[in-house]
């Protein structure tokens, strides 16, 4: 059976860039192993590979804007809706190709809570998910995550979406030509370091000595978060120049085995 992969991220964290990147890296294997790839964005004007599905085909975001009166986010979030009461359809392509693909690859809207946070988003995730192995590739803008209150918010979101979907969830730290992921690394090692940063970046008390609230709330998110990153698996990569991607379909083997051991599992006891 293939892998799912769904690519989730902020906009610009380089989703498009990485499944172009991992679609090349597998093309290029001998002997090659095209993926199926899915495009779910219907305002992206251009990707840059070519998918075997594309919500573009099926639904026209200019013209559902227009019909609808709606504004390029309610467009998005409509199209994708719209798209979601064929997803049936969608799965029978993707199940008819499932002896021949060793990985499905599908790339989510620009917008990360449209995706994350709309019904159609979770309709489609849970389709997927108990249909084939799937994990979430969660895309990281490296190179922006280097301020540890942004590091942390990042962080957040992503711990909300793995609790959201419960799927193995690996945390792709893109961009590491621009900017190396060792630091981050240390931040999900040990927390004591991460405090460190964090107090060097900004003032830890206020003019009377005590703790300012930024602080204290911070300090108490990173014992969270700490819980968190025990949880995850992640992964450092050069969307552009190909760094890190084999081991990054490494992962993906054990998640698959993280899936079949703790996800389908939970997915029987709950139907
Ligand atoms: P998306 O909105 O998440 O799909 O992001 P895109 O794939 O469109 O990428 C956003 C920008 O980041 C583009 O200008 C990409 O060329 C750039 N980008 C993506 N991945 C990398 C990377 O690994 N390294 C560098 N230097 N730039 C990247």
């Amino acid at each position: 059976k293939p892998v799912c992969i769904i690519a989730i991220g902020m906009a610009g964290s380089g989703k498009s860039t990485f499944v172009h990147r991992l679609s090349a890296h597998l093309l290029s294997k001998s002997p090659p192993a095209p993926p199926y790839l899915l495009n779910l964005d219907p305002a992206v004007a251009n990707v840059p590979y070519d998918p075997n599905i594309d919500i573009r085909d099926t639904v026209d975001y200019h013209e559902v804007m227009k019909q609808y009166n709606l504004g390029p986010n309610g467009g998005i979030l409509t199209s994708l809706n719209l798209f979601t009461t064929k997803f049936d359809q969608v799965l029978d392509l993707v199940e008819k190709r499932a002896e021949t693909v060793d990985y499905v690859i599908i790339d989510t809207p620009g917008q990360i809570e449209i995706f994350t946070w709309s019904a159609s988003g979770a309709i489609i995730t849970d389709a997927v998910a108990s249909a084939l192995p799937t994990v979430v590739a969660y895309i990281v803008d490296t190179p922006r995550s280097v301020a540890p209150a942004t590091f942390m918010s990042n962080m957040l979101y992503a711990c909300s979406i793995l609790y959201k979907t419960k799927l193995p969830f690996i945390v792709v730290f893109n961009k590491i030509d621009v900017e190396p992921h060792a630091f981050a690394l240390d931040w999900m090692r040990d927390f004591e370091v991460f405090q460190e940063s964090l107090a060097s970046h900004q003032s830890t008390t206020d003019d009377e000595g005590a703790p300012t609230y930024m602080n204290s709330l911070m300090n108490s998110m990173s014992l969270v978060l700490d819980e968190f990153y025990k949880h995850l698996k992640s992964v450092g990569v050069s969307s552009v120049t190909g760094d890190g991607i084999s081991e990054f379909l490494g992962v993906v083997e054990a998640s698959r085995e993280e899936y079949e051991k703790d996800y389908l599992p939970e997915l029987a006891r709950v139907r």
